[in-house]
């Protein structure tokens, strides 16, 4: 059965869908089966994994409201060997569908429950907000990976996302949980970083991951070839950390 796992934060910027695809990529490389959801209305998850938004047949907006199937939409991410569910500009409108539609929060777990055992993980890369889509992939998964920058309101900035994961917890999925904070976009010569790191492990002990993600231009780089990071340049240092992102996940699952 797959374990799911939401990349959120309702920030914008923080490094979400990197995170997403490269973790993707990532695990691919450690040999397990991976499904990235693109739950974000500008598919920057989608062009990052090499498949053009524009001519899609079927995406994550037809799943939602019962046109298609999660099977028949999803992709393959030939350069790294992970498949996608993939969006558009279509599911910006399913927010407003969406309302009108029964167990609507519920959508997004029923459809992938038809998969689930033909996944080791399943990544759902959010939208920066608190929506309906959010919603609809915090119920739907065991887990909540939040990426964040050690800036200086990043600890304030979290409030708000946990409030929301607690709440879902006691009223919608009582599975949920944080697994923990990926640090990301890291500057290890900028003290401020640190210090916010050292904070960070001392509020949420062993709830922040081992592995940190360096800032990398070359993770930057490679979504306008339509690759992930770990796929157009494996010796660089934010490949290196996102393939190692991997092995921790995969450890990480054994003791859930
Ligand atoms: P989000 O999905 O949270 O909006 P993105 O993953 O799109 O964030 O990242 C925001 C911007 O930061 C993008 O331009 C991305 O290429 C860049 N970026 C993300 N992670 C890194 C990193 N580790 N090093 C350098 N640039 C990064
Ligand atoms: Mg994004």
């Amino acid at each position: 059965m797959a374990k799911i796992f939401c990349i959120a934060n309702q920030k914008g910027g923080v490094g979400k869908t990197t995170t997403a695809v490269n973790l993707a990529a990532g695990l691919a490389g450690h040999h397990q089966r991976v499904l990235l959801v693109d739950l974000d209305p500008q598919g920057n998850a989608t062009m990052g994994s090499g498949i053009e938004k524009a001519d899609l047949s079927a995406s994550v907006y037809q799943v939602l409201i019962g046109l298609a199937s999660v099977k028949e939409s999803a992709q393959r991410c030939e350069s790294s060997g992970f498949d996608v569910l993939p969006a558009n500009r279509d599911l910006a409108g399913a927010e407003i569908e969406l309302v009108e539609l029964e167990a609507r929060e519920l959508r997004l777990k029923e459809a992938l429950a038809t998969v689930a055992n033909d996944y080791d993980f399943i990544l759902i890369d959010c939208p920066p907000a608190l929506s309906l889509l959010t919603l609809n992939g915090l119920c739907a998964a065991n887990g909540v990976i939040v990426p964040m920058q050690c800036e200086y309101f990043a600890l304030e900035g979290l409030s708000d996302l946990v409030n929301t994961i607690k709440r879902v917890h006691a009223n919608l999925n009582p599975d949920l949980q944080i697994i923990g904070l990926l640090r990301v976009m890291f500057d290890a010569r900028m003290t401020l970083q640190q210090q916010v790191s050292d904070q960070l492990i001392e509020h949420f002990g062993d709830k922040v991951f081992k592995t940190i993600i360096p800032r990398n231009v070359r993770l930057a780089e490679a979504p306008s070839y339509g690759l992930p990071g770990v796929a157009f340049d494996k010796s660089s240092r934010g490949a290196k950390s996102y393939l190692d992102f991997g092995a921790e996940m995969v450890e990480r699952i054994k003791q859930m």
